[in-house]
């Protein structure tokens, strides 16, 4: 069974390869992502192992199928870079790695609260130069903060537990409300979240409803100097509208791990090239924003988990068995595909 993986860096071959040793597939890495450009390095191959950021688009798919592929295995959880419905028609079965740590997404999410607030990244450089002044490192007291999590699924749940572990009140917003939450959150509709939260924290997924999320408006509704952190989507906000947001100290603090252009960037050592998404270097100038490379999952057990689990999910799809983690189009849709 040939599975040709792309977006492949040495750790997911490292992974991948250990993982392998029961299942015994061909696995063949590319560097490069998926796309139609790309495709035909896949022909032959009875499925493409991918990440968040291959297009996986109509284009792509039809190639894809042209070629053989029969699978298309995300080493992730997210599914927006895929379409659904042209994958359907084409008979390609995608699967996804549900759950492979939550735990690993909100403590980065914690870690990027913690790092804007109590400033280390510039405490450690200070240090390390013989600076031992304190002024620009004041923080404040997380302990009695109110905290909006958006979407309480997997990882935003175990995000909710954390922070009432450090003895905030939680505020959570969800279509679907989980029951179990109650102890450490009170849910309420989404406009008293962005009204009443001093940190809020995204963990919904990407859709057509989620896309811009966070726009003008809802920026207007938060606490001035608000604290906002996207370990989810880039797309879920709007980043023009947060740089204005920021200029203007509506938004006081802002911690990403994703970016809505994030497909031209992330992943890649572009240290000695010239960035050309200004939007991107804007937000590099402003002196509380973080970020990070979409690196949130990046844990060694989430990517034992994630390489166990996407060969499981192969190993069942290609043996025709039913995968619990296959994903479907929702029904009637035409395609559609977020990026
Ligand atoms: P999940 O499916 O378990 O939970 C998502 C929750 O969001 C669900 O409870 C759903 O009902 C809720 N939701 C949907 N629409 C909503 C809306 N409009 N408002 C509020 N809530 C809404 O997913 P998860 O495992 O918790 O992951 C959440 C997201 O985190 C994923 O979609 C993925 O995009 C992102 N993620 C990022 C990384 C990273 O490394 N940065 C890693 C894994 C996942």
């Amino acid at each position: 069974m040939k599975v040709a993986v792309f977006s492949a860096h040495s750790y997911d071959e490292t992974f991948l390869q250990e993982a392998n040793a029961p299942y015994g597939f061909e696995l063949t890495f590319f560097k490069s992502h998926l796309a139609p450009e790309t495709a035909r390095l896949a022909d032959g191959a009875d499925a493409v192992c991918v990440f968040v950021n291959d297009d996986l688009g109509a284009e792509t798919l039809h190639l894809l199928a042209q070629g053989g592929v029969r699978v298309v295995a995300l080493r992730c959880a997210g599914f927006n870079n895929v379409d659904l419905a042209t994958a359907e028609r084409l008979g390609i079965r995608v699967v996804r790695v549900p759950a492979y740590s939550p735990h690993a997404v909100a403590e980065h999410a914690v870690a990027l609260i913690m790092t804007l607030n109590r400033q280390t990244h510039r405490a450690y450089n200070r240090v390390r130069e013989g600076n031992f002044r304190l002024a620009g490192l004041l923080g404040f007291d997380v302990y009695g903060l109110t905290v909006g999590v958006v979407g309480t699924g997997k990882i935003g749940q175990c995000f909710a537990r954390i922070m009432h572990g450090f003895g905030c009140q939680v505020l959570a917003s969800d279509p679907y409300p989980n029951e179990a939450l109650n102890a450490y959150a009170r849910y309420v509709p989404l406009e008293t979240l962005w009204q009443q939260s001093d940190v809020i924290s995204l963990h919904c997924p990407l859709t057509p409803q989620t896309h811009h999320l966070v726009n003008e408006t809802a920026i207007n509704q938060m606490k001035p100097g608000v604290m906002l952190i996207n370990t989810s989507r880039g797309g879920l906000i709007d980043t023009a509208a947060v740089i204005e947001g920021l200029k203007h100290g509506q938004i006081g603090y802002l911690g990403l791990d994703v970016y809505e252009e994030e497909e031209h960037l992330f992943f890649e050592d572009l240290s000695g090239q010239v960035i050309h998404d200004d939007l991107f270097s804007r937000l590099l100038t402003f002196p509380h924003v973080l970020i990070t490379g979409h690196q949130a999952f990046f844990t060694r057990t989430a990517l034992e988990n994630i390489a166990q689990t996407t060969l499981n999910n192969l190993s069942c799809v290609l043996a025709d068995r039913p995968c619990p983690n296959q994903v479907l189009p929702p029904p009637g849709s035409v395609g559609c595909v977020i990026s």
